[in-house]
């Protein structure tokens, strides 16, 4: 699809991209919607959602096996999708690409796939103190299965990764390096190509969580030289049980699959199999088609839109709420990295976060309020939780303004 097709010109317009999203219209409590919650999951363009629907009226069929021309259009639009994703994340070779549920299932297949079968007793898996769940429980449980260790790099106060303790933390035995490239609780963007240097210099492979990446920045594996990425649609204005592990095309060939079925073999006999090459050794099953094709518009629908200008804008955004929320009397604000993408996390004193999230509910404008699955993160802040915007393409100046009147009066109701 190009930008022209897509009717979409080069200056960025927020009304016009508000447009492209039908449920931005949606009403609460009488009120417009103020949807602050993209981090947890983004809406989705009528470019996202027709790519779907045109997909299930014109080919659907199942892929790869079949002579008959709708599996052809299917198997031509699922594969298309495929490279459409490899070039997206900067990926050199599209049998690179595996397309799985999300980051949670990427993570989970390269902790089964490729951590578990080489780890012995003693080998160290380095992740950060900010990581969410996906990136702490796959590896907790392959450490249990192999007798691995999880070590946790620090952070320093304002929610960055200390790289002089990461380094000390990196030794003879770390064998995996997992980390987030944005932080979904604090919106830190962590230092992923000087942490690969690091980490490649000891032995150990890097796993990047891109879930957070993916909707604002131009993403590139290569340049970042990791050696697993993980995304999820989701998040990034594509559809929900879609994302993409890319992997060092080596690593992914020398890796078992860790779940077996039809799509994934070359031959099977009941004495044994012999699997396909990666991805599909990896893609056992009917695959999520339309999401594949949902994933591929959506990251269209980003560089039509282009990237650069949404990054701009979402500074330009953050920038300006960081400024207004920190102004609203008892707020504490949680993460001031210099170097963060979209997210504001603060707490209002006195008030417990759920508090602050139904209230602002009542006022039409969604945050989301919790340990934001990083509830390690959060023990080693003293505390439990706290309120999150976060930000899209498509916030405003405006909804930040809501956002903050609404802060007013949940500071009004608990006076
Ligand atoms: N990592 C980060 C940083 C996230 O924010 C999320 C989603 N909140 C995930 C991983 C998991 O993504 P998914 O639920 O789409 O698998």
């Amino acid at each position: 699809m190009t930008t022209a097709t897509m009717g979409i010109q080069n200056a960025f317009d927020v009304e016009a991209r508000r447009r492209d999203f039908p449920i931005l219209a949606t009403k609460v409590a009488g009120r417009p919607l103020v949807y602050l919650d993209n981090a947890a999951s983004s809406q989705k363009p009528n470019q996202v959602l027709d790519a779907i629907t045109s997909y299930y009226r014109e080919k659907h069929s199942n892929v790869h096996r079949g002579v008959h021309y709708l599996a052809q259009q299917a198997t031509e639009a699922y594969e298309a999708a495929r490279d459409t994703v490899a070039a997206h994340l900067g990926a050199r070779d599209r049998h690179e690409v595996v397309f799985v549920r999300g980051t949670t299932e990427a993570i989970n297949l390269v902790a089964q796939s490729y951590a578990r079968p080489q780890l012995q007793s003693g080998d160290e898996i380095l992740i950060t103190q900010l990581e969410h769940h996906s990136n702490i429980v796959p590896w907790q449980m392959v450490c249990e299965q192999t007798g691995a260790k999880l070590v946790v790099a620090p952070l320093d106060e304002d929610g960055q990764l200390r790289l002089d303790a990461f380094a000390e933390c990196l030794g003879a035995r770390t064998r995996i390096v997992s980390l987030a490239h944005v932080s979904n609780a604090l919106g830190t963007i962590l230092p992923v190509a000087e942490v690969v240097r690091l980490a490649h210099a000891q032995g150990a492979v890097v796993m990047v969580d891109g879930a957070q990446a993916a909707p604002h920045m131009q993403l590139d594996v290569a340049a970042l030289d990791c050696d697993f990425y993980a995304v999820s649609a989701h998040k990034a204005y594509g559809p929900t049980g879609i994302g993409a592990l890319w992997g060092r095309r080596e690593l992914l060939d020398a890796m078992p699959p860790y779940q077996g079925g039809g799509e994934m073999i070359r031959r099977v006999t009941f004495a044994a199999t012999e699997f396909a090459e990666a991805p599909a050794r990896f893609e056992a099953g009917t695959p999520n088609i339309a999401g594949a094709v949902g994933m591929a518009a959506a990251f269209d629908y980003l560089n039509a839109v282009g990237l650069e200008a949404i990054r701009q804008h979402e500074a330009e955004l953050l920038a300006y709420a960081t400024e207004r929320i920190a102004q609203v009397p008892g707020i504490i604000p949680i993460g001031t990295a210099p170097d963060k993408a979209s997210v504001v996390s603060f707490l209002v004193e006195g008030i417990h976060a759920h508090d602050v999230g139904t209230i602002l509910d009542g006022q039409g404008v969604a945050v989301r309020v919790g340990h934001h699955c990083a509830q390690p993160l959060m023990d080693s802040l003293g505390i439990a939780a706290t309120a999150r915007a976060s930000l899209g393409l498509y916030n405003t100046r405006q909804e930040i303004d809501a956002l903050v009147e609404g802060l007013d009066r949940v500071r009004e109701l608990f006076a």
